[in-house]
């Protein structure tokens, strides 16, 4: 397992040139390039990493399948989607454009913004900042820590910049779907997204959902089963955005990113794999990320697909 990791990680590094790294959240801009690591946890929990496995980075839009799980897990499934659908779109993950034109008005999935903005207004707590540190509780406990940290540095370079999330908030205030105020969603959402995890991290959380639920480093329960399907079964159809029908191709299983440059992804009852490289393609996934994980694919026969 080693060795294919570090041959996938070392072959995947030229491509981390391919990339550029997000500066449209200004401070992801200060991101090196060409940092990739590579992390997996197996069903017997054991781990493996390479190269920048340890570096922590934003989650960004991997902490949108973390919300879809802790909400679920709070307010069962039926408080999700009846107001958010299940299909994917095709478009980019900050498009606003469906929400007027489709005909049930309601965000698409869970894992593009619009939709994930709907699932953090649904968080419990007082106010964001509260509702933020129990979300952040819930993601240590799947990853063996008492919290996950929160970058505070990206999180009010995102709150400060964020016009097109501000639109698609108001435009989901408008519809009826936002439970609370249009800044209170945001802030949570922008406070989750800032969340810092490194690919050890990702690939304990992938492993989880490989194992349905079950956590292979400890042996217990961390989710209900029903909970990790529906959020893989999001994962292989929306989770790479507008990149996922290729990605279901070349890599064939089920994966979430984000554009702080990590992606997570499980593979049923086998593997969790966490993989980070900010230089991202042009749909807004780490280039250095994708090539590692097509490598490991292919060598290790992973596709469930
Ligand atoms: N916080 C980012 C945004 O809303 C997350 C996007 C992403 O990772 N694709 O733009």
């Amino acid at each position: 397992m080693n060795d294919a990791l570090t041959r996938a990680w070392r072959a995947s590094r030229p491509a981390c040139s391919g990339g550029t790294v997000a500066s449209y959240i200004p401070a992801l801009a200060g991101a090196d390039p060409s940092a990739l690591g590579v992390a997996a946890v197996d069903a017997e929990g054991r781990v493996y990493e390479v190269g920048d496995a340890r570096r922590r980075f934003t989650i960004q839009s991997i902490s949108k399948v973390l919300s879809l799980a802790y909400v679920m897990t709070e307010l069962g499934e039926e408080a999700v989607f009846s107001r958010v659908g299940k299909e994917p779109t095709g478009d980019p993950f900050n498009s606003i454009i469906r929400l007027e034109t489709s005909a049930g008005r309601k965000p698409f999935n869970p894992l593009i913004n619009a939709g994930a903005i709907v699932v953090s207004s649904l968080m419990p707590g007082d106010c964001p900042a509260d509702k933020g540190e129990r979300f952040r509780s819930y993601v240590g406990g799947l990853v063996g820590r008492p919290v996950v940290e929160r970058d505070e540095e990206v999180y009010l370079s995102e709150k400060e910049t964020a016009a097109r999330n501000r639109s698609i908030a108001w435009f989901l205030k408008e519809l009826g779907l936002l439970e609370g105020g249009v800044e209170d969603a945001l802030d949570v959402y922008f406070r989750q997204c800032a969340v810092s995890m490194d690919a050890v991290d990702l690939a304990r959380v992938g492993a989880i959902l490989a194992m349905d639920g079950i956590d292979p480093v400890r042996g217990s329960r961390a989710m209900a089963a029903r909970t990790a399907r529906v959020c893989k079964s999001l994962m292989v159809t929306c989770g790479m955005y507008d990149g996922s029908g290729e990605f279901a191709v070349d890599v064939g299983v089920p994966a979430k990113s984000g554009v702080g440059g990590g992606i997570m992804a499980a593979v049923r009852d086998r593997l969790g794999l966490g993989v980070y490289g900010p230089a991202l393609d042009e749909r807004g996934n780490s280039a250095g990320g994708l090539a590692a994980l097509r490598a490991l694919s292919d060598e290790l026969d992973l596709r469930v697909l």
